[in-house]
């Protein structure tokens, strides 16, 4: 694989204090070392069909499509992943490079606690060794995932600086790798953090760019119009988005969480809404949490960043950056689960009632692929509960 500098245009970089510099670079050798390793390749690709499930379907809504009455709407199917989501092709791939640099620790961050789940999957699956700082609020918020990472052997740190959510404990993880980096491996989650974190992030998520764009091809013989996906830190979305980024004719659309509106000051909307300076060590739109309180209906899509690539195609116009709020991303789940049964995350619902707001205005001849990246069985308790609070 081609060097990369760790800048997108301005956005991107290492900011980082001098003992995690060098952490870093280690991990950048380990990762262009093994990344075009016949014997890596194969390892992955062996767990990724045997134990993941890939590759997954790029189903076809018709019900759905036909409910909105316009363009074909095909779903890119992450929730039918082993652990729910997209979140695992990460964690894989990045704990056999930690296998591969003699790491037996792992250490990861977690807010809704997906994350943190697909990471003590892959410990208990390899054997290694695994912590995973939580805010003490998500903790409260999350406890059927603080459960499951339990039972899969993990210790769950909780942490309970600030608002004790995300920003407070990726804070805690990058200090214990800081510290411990000789023999801990930090699997960070999403596509944000220092280079090369984003694009190591990139490379494992593109295969669900790459399957999607060979599934439609064999199923249309032509690419899609539109693609989209939500936008939390921006892993499943830069995952669909990557491989067409050359594809000049396919439109490209994130979705972020628009919370209560725009207009409010309840919503996660980092590039809609927010500024460009340095949150965990790279450069990218955030929203100021003195102005913001950061939320999303959604658990997974409330960090106040957003991953450098995506800035980078805000600022280039390759991508266009929407928002979809808690109400309609509500709705959007309801009619999934009602019309195709397929009920899915709340984080998805996003991308999927954008799609469904966009298919409705497009011939039907038009085809969008909306990134499904989660299920949503981890909301039922959620859903159930705002129920019986109406
Ligand atoms: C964590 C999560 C997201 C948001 O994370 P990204 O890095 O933006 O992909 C989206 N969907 C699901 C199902 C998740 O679990």
């Amino acid at each position: 694989m081609e060097r990369f500098n760790g800048y997108f245009g301005e956005f991107g970089g290492a900011y980082v204090p001098e003992g995690l510099q060098k952490a870093l670079k280690d991990l950048e050798e380990i990762f262009y070392k093994y990344i075009d390793d016949e014997d890596f390749i194969n390892e992955l690709n062996y767990y990724s069909k045997q134990y993941v499930g890939r590759e997954n379907p790029l189903y076809f809504a018709r019900r759905l499509t036909e409910y909105v009455g316009g363009a074909k709407i095909y779903l890119k199917r992450e929730d039918i992943n082993h652990t729910g989501s997209h979140k695992i092709n990460n964690a894989l791939g990045q704990a056999l490079l930690a296998k591969r640099s003699d790491k037996k620790r792992i250490i990861a961050e977690t807010g809704a606690g997906q994350h943190g789940v697909a990471t003590a999957t892959v410990c208990a699956l390899f054997g290694m060794d695994c912590t995973v700082y939580m805010g003490a609020v998500d903790m409260k918020r999350q406890e059927h995932n603080v459960f499951r990472m339990k039972l899969l052997g993990a210790k769950v740190v909780p942490v309970t600086e600030g608002n004790a959510t995300l920003k407070e404990a990726v804070d805690k993880a990058l200090e214990d790798y800081i510290e411990n980096y000789n023999d801990t491996f930090y699997l960070l989650g999403s596509a944000v953090g220092p280079h090369p974190y984003p694009m190591i992030v990139r490379e494992f998520q593109s295969i669900i760019g790459k399957e999607a764009k060979r599934q439609i091809l064999e199923q249309e013989g032509r690419l899609p119009d539109y693609i989209i996906a939500c936008v939390g830190g921006g892993s499943n979305a830069i995952g669909l988005f990557h491989p067409f980024v050359e594809d000049k004719e396919v439109k490209i659309i994130g979705v972020e969480p628009g919370g209560k509106g725009l207009d409010s000051k309840h919503h996660a909307a980092a590039i809609s809404k927010g500024e460009v300076g340095i949150l965990h060590g790279f450069k990218s739109y955030a929203l100021d949490e003195s102005k913001y309180s950061i939320h999303s209906i959604a658990a997974g899509l409330d960090y106040p960043g957003v991953g450098p690539e995506h800035s980078y195609y805000k600022a280039t116009g390759r991508a266009d950056y929407v928002s979809i709020t808690d109400e309609e991303a509500l709705e959007a789940f309801y009619k999934l689960t009602k019309l195709e049964g397929i009920i899915p995350a709340l984080e998805s619902s996003h991308a999927l009632a954008y799609g469904m707001k966009l298919a409705s205005s497009l011939p039907k001849d038009n085809i969008i692929i909306v990134n499904l990246s989660g299920r949503g069985d981890k909301d039922v308790n959620q859903i159930v509960e705002m129920e019986n609070n109406i």
